[in-house]
Formats: C-alpha cells, structure tokens, sequence
C-alpha cells in the first residue's frame, strides 16, 4: 500500500464517526506520506493504526502553527507532507487554510483528498433546502457577540448551518429562534455513529426540547431560509427603483432592488431600463 507519492501538500479528509467512511485514496496517501501534520497525534495514531501502518507525525495546531509552518512549507519541497484534522476534512471549522496559502506562495502542488465533513453531511439529513447555504461554524460563547453574529446572518436567503456542542445547544438554539425568527430548522448529531439522531422542528420548538435535556455528542444545527416575504408590487418596485439610480447606475440599481424584494434581476433590470 506504501506507494511513493509526488512532494506536495496533501489534504486529507478522515471519519466523522464511522471508519469505514476512509477512502482507499486517503488511506494511500496515509500510508505513503513522508510526514503527517496532525491536530492530535493520539487521535490520529489510532487511525493509522487501524490502516496497520506508522508514519511520522508532526503536530500543527492553532497553539504552534505559526511556529511549524516555515518548517513544514520547506520539507514540502522534497517530500509528501499529508495534513489531517481530528475528524473530518482539514480546514473547515480546523487549522490548515494558511498551511494551504504558503505553499502555494512557494510553489508547491497542493492536493486534496475529499471525504467527510460534518457540515454537508447534516444538510444531507436535515431536509431543508440546499440548493443556497451559508456554513457559519461555531457561534460566538458570549451572547452579545451571539446576538450580533446571529443578525448578520439574518439576511441571507439561505439556509444557515452551525456546529454547536450539547451544553451550548439549548441557549444557542433560543438566540437563533430570537433572531431569526421561527424558522424550519434539525439538529443532526452523531452523524455515522451509533447513535446517529435528526430532529426536525421550528426553533422555537427545538430550543424547547433541548433545554431542557442537553444532549451528548456532536452536533451540526441546520436552519432553513427565511420565508419568502410577500411579493412586491409594481409600485414597491418603481419605487425602490428610483430611489436606488439616484445613487447608482441602472444595472447596479436593479442587482440591488432584486436582492432586496427577492424579484429576478432580469425583471428589475427591464423596468429600471423602463424608468430611466
Ligand atoms: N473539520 C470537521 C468537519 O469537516 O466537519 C469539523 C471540525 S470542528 C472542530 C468539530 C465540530 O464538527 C463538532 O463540534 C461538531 O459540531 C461537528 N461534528 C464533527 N463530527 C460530527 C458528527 N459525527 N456529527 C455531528 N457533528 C459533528
């Protein structure tokens, strides 16, 4: 299984839960690899134990990664240096984007082995729409910055998705339904587990049941877009219209109306074209 690999940056993605979730291709970049950057070696050696192999490992984390990064750039030049997080794929909600940026700044072939990720695996399950999602990882703990990054996100007409631990679901789900309103929305825990779990629900509904019991385990929580807002009229368009090329050019005008009334922006640009 040992075979030589190219010198390069090799991301690899890993279980979220199930073993058996490990490509053959990032099991052979494993098992190939001149050196592996690993978030928690005692994590990863059982990995590689479970392949049957040893390769040298070197820690990279959020505590020592400015330090071990020039190291690491330089061994990338002549060797095959995998990179791997505790679960799941590197770089998401995980260190590995600046590990990613220097090498190629240097020149060095980046490759990627994709595989599990939380995230996409909940909006596998969650049963809300997909087509349009924003991933917004952990909240903030504090509730001022909660509150404020829960507002940002209020806008998008998308659906939102969250990584949250069990003690923090409860209150972090009573903050969305406050500022989001009282969405569709799942929480989706243990994915490819034992005790894998989706619970469909409005927040409000939610935040209910699960503050009352926390639950163990990881958690992804998945909201779905806002409701669509009650159709504009011609006038609100007109209006909104007039008011936006006052400012700026048509075309600009009609890509900022249509984002704002939820209209098409062909259709608003045809009556902007109308009103100029
Ligand atoms: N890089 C990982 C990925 O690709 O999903 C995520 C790393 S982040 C530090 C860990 C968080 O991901 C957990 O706190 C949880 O919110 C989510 N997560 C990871 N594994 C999960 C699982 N099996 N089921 C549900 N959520 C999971």
């Amino acid at each position: 299984m040992n075979e030589k690999l190219e010198p390069g940056l090799y991301i690899v993605a890993t279980p979220i839960g199930n073993l058996s979730d490990l490509s053959p291709r990032a099991a052979a970049v494993l098992s190939g690899a001149d050196l592996i950057a690993v978030e928690d070696s005692r994590v990863t050696a059982k990995l590689l134990g479970r392949l049957g192999v040893k390769r040298p490992m070197a820690p990279y984390h959020d505590h020592n990664a400015e330090r071990v990064r020039p190291g690491l750039i330089a061994r990338m030049a002549a060797e095959a240096v995998a990179l791997v997080s505790d679960a799941g794929t590197p770089l998401i909600s995980d260190p590995g984007y600046k590990l990613v940026r220097d090498a190629r700044a240097a020149g060095i072939p980046v490759t990627t082995i994709p595989g599990p990720c939380a995230a996409v695996a909940a909006l596998t399950l969650a049963g809300l729409p997909t087509d349009r999602f924003a991933f917004l990882g952990f909240l903030p703990s504090k509730s001022g910055a909660r509150t404020a990054a829960i507002a940002e996100a209020a806008g998008f007409r998308g659906t939102l998705v969250f990584y949250e631990s069990g003690p923090r679901l409860g209150a972090a789900l009573a903050a969305l339904a406050e500022g989001l309103g009282d969405r569709q929305a799942a929480v989706v825990r243990e994915i490819s587990k034992r005790f894998e779990e989706t619970v469909a629900g409005p927040l409000s509904q939610l935040a209910g049941r699960f503050s009352e019991a926390p639950p163990k385990g990881e958690i992804v929580i998945v909201v779905g877009p806002p409701a669509e807002a009650p159709g504009a009229t011609q006038a609100d368009l007109d209006e909104a219209l007039i008011e936006a090329m006052s400012r700026l050019s048509p075309s600009r005008a009609a890509a900022e109306v249509a984002e704002r009334l939820g209209l098409k922006r062909r259709d608003a640009y045809e009556r902007a074209q109308q009103l100029k």
